[in-house]
């Protein structure tokens, strides 16, 4: 069968799979010979479920997405009968866990790219609201890469109105009890990702969809230890698995964490949020540093090593003799003083 759209001419090979409104096939160009998915989306299916502002939506936002580690949507078209979807193609499916188990490093290896994928997102204010193994495909140069962004939202203002969206399996508390929901919502998806990496089931189950709803919202997790398997890869399933949406970590600070900047090393991968952090460290310092010296000019009694190492015990000491100094000598303590306390401030939050 030939499928035409844009001034192409596409021949069906064989369905890639399905979904709610429709299926995703694989095509040709016949004047190329390029190979595409090509996901038809029936109007009336549409219509029956009064769909059509979400796949408006789902265009829209995926168009606008441009990243390796998210399926490139190329073009769209439709005709009286169907919408047409043009994307790129996968030829290895989607992701999906092995007979054995994988190893962390495998775990590793599938979650960084999934996390640059949805950083990305999130940088450009989109929520995916979907993520679960299945709208994770897989290149056939093996690179993962995002899909299906029907639940997608662009976030124009925090937080975000709840609908029931995604798969309930992935969904946290505060969707599955319906209060309003921020970014947050991919982070507990990528941690029941990570447990499903790890153990091959769901975090949360249940025999229906009340009980499971329950679990989700009440239940302790449980993470069963492997012996292969650190401590800080579980400290992530758990931060991320965390019913308050307040206290996840968000994908910046998923990036911080000991396990993701530990693997990223060891893969020779660059760390941006890590390198934005060091920055930030090494500016402080250096300006703390400047100040020590500014203070030791004017007040050379006072003994500090200009070592960057020592930076902090030194300026805690400092403050401390200059304060003494300070309120002994005058009743208004000097303005270097004052930087002092304000750079003792900023160091607490290491
Ligand atoms: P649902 O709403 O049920 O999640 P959907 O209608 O939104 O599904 P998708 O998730 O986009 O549809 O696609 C359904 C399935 O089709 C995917 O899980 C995958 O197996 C296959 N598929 C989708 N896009 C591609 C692609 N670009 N390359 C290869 N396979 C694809
Ligand atoms: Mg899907």
């Amino acid at each position: 069968m030939i499928i035409t759209g844009c001034g192409h001419f596409y021949q069906k090979i064989k369905q890639l799979g399905s979904g709610s409104f429709g299926s995703v096939y694989l095509v040709k160009d016949l004047n190329t010979q390029y190979e595409f998915a090509c996901k038809i989306i029936s109007k009336h299916l549409i219509n029956i479920y009064n769909a059509s502002q979400m796949i408006q939506s789902e265009i829209a936002i995926h168009s606008s997405c441009n990243h390796k580690n998210i399926v490139k949507l190329y073009s769209y078209w439709e005709d009286q009968n169907n919408i047409y979807i043009l994307l790129e193609y996968c030829s290895k499916g989607h992701l999906i866990n092995p007979k054995t188990q994988f190893t962390e490093d495998e775990i590793f290896q599938i979650f960084h790219q999934i996390l640059s994928g949805v950083d990305y997102l999130h940088q450009n204010n989109i929520i995916h609201r979907d993520l679960k193994f299945e709208n994770v495909l897989i290149h056939e140069d093996g690179t993962l890469k995002l899909c299906d962004f029907g639940w997608a939202i662009k976030v124009q203002q925090l937080p975000v109105e709840n609908v029931m969206c995604g798969t309930t399996e992935y969904m946290p508390p505060e969707v599955v009890s319906k209060q309003v929901l921020d970014f947050k919502v991919d982070s507990w998806s990528l941690g029941v990702i990570l447990y499903e990496l790890l153990h091959g089931s769901f975090p949360f189950i249940g025999h229906d969809q009340q009980e499971l709803v329950q679990n989700i919202t009440m239940n302790q997790l449980i993470i069963s230890r492997r012996s292969d398997i650190s401590e800080d890869l579980i400290n992530l399933i758990q931060a991320l698995l965390i019913k308050n949406p307040e206290l996840r970590p968000s994908v910046q600070q998923i990036y911080l964490c000991k396990w993701v900047k530990r693997c990223m090393k060891t893969h020779n991968l660059f760390n941006h949020y890590e390198n934005e952090q060091l920055k930030l460290k090494i500016k402080q310092k250096n300006i703390a540093l400047k100040v020590v010296q500014d203070v030791k000019y004017l007040t050379p009694n006072i003994k500090i090593k200009n070592s960057q190492e020592d930076i902090d015990v030194k300026l805690i000491n400092s403050v401390n003799t200059i304060q003494s100094q300070s309120t002994n000598t005058s009743p208004k303590p000097n303005k270097y003083v004052d930087k002092f306390f304000s750079f003792i401030e900023l160091f607490k939050n290491f």
